[in-house]
């Protein structure tokens, strides 16, 4: 009995050890992409099970792909052409920038995972752990240009508190606070002040 609980009790020792990739993701391995050329076109041959794999709609994984490679395609059953030639690392490098933005949990690491859609803004929730994040894509034309305007209103999640107890929220670059809000609320807020990424709101319903 003593001996198990040691065994154990070192078990869990060397697990909280471990960097937190190799403790989350011993599970689950991004799937690697199948990719060959076809004259001036570059083929995923496996793109479709990569989605299904992933558990994510084929097309919006399509139009990341295509908005991150800087080019044009087509899904032709099981496949997805591409324009031009693209070296196989970039495209799997595409792949795993997508799983990591689009389905892994950032708090546990799980894959089990749901896409949802809140207004403009993409959430990732998990099965798993229960964490919610928004999804910040690295190249987001729509979020990276977003530009806030004093006495306007927007429509924001509190994703987070301060420590003085005030929602915060993120747009774009920027992070809105907004007192009395309350974390994961969904509120409409009215800038009152900005001062350059950092900008002040107040709830107007
Ligand atoms: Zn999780």
């Amino acid at each position: 009995m003593t001996e198990l609980y040691d065994y154990e009790f070192l078990l869990k020792r060397v697990r909280e050890s471990l960097p937190e990739t190799v403790k989350h993701h011993e599970r689950f391995e991004i799937p690697q992409a199948e990719v060959l050329h076809e004259g001036k076109n570059t083929i995923i041959r496996n793109f479709l099970n990569i989605a299904k794999r992933v558990n994510r709609d084929p097309m919006h994984m399509y139009k990341y792909m295509m908005r991150e490679l800087g080019t044009a395609g087509t899904i032709q059953g099981e496949r997805l052409v591409l324009k031009g030639r693209i070296s196989p690392s970039m495209v799997q490098r595409r792949v795993e920038s997508y799983v990591r933005t689009y389905v892994l949990c950032s708090e546990c690491g799980s894959p089990d995972t749901e896409l949802r859609k809140e207004g403009r803004v993409e959430i990732l929730v998990c099965k798993a752990c229960g964490a919610i994040r928004p999804v910040q894509a690295k190249i987001d034309v729509r979020l990276a240009t977003a530009t806030l305007k004093e006495g306007k209103v927007y429509d924001v999640e509190i994703t987070d508190l301060s420590r003085d107890g005030d929602g915060i929220a993120k747009y774009g670059d920027y992070t809105i606070y907004v007192p009395g809000a309350r974390k994961g609320q969904r509120v409409k807020v009215k800038i009152t002040k900005i001062k350059k990424n950092v900008a002040f709101g107040e709830v107007v319903s």
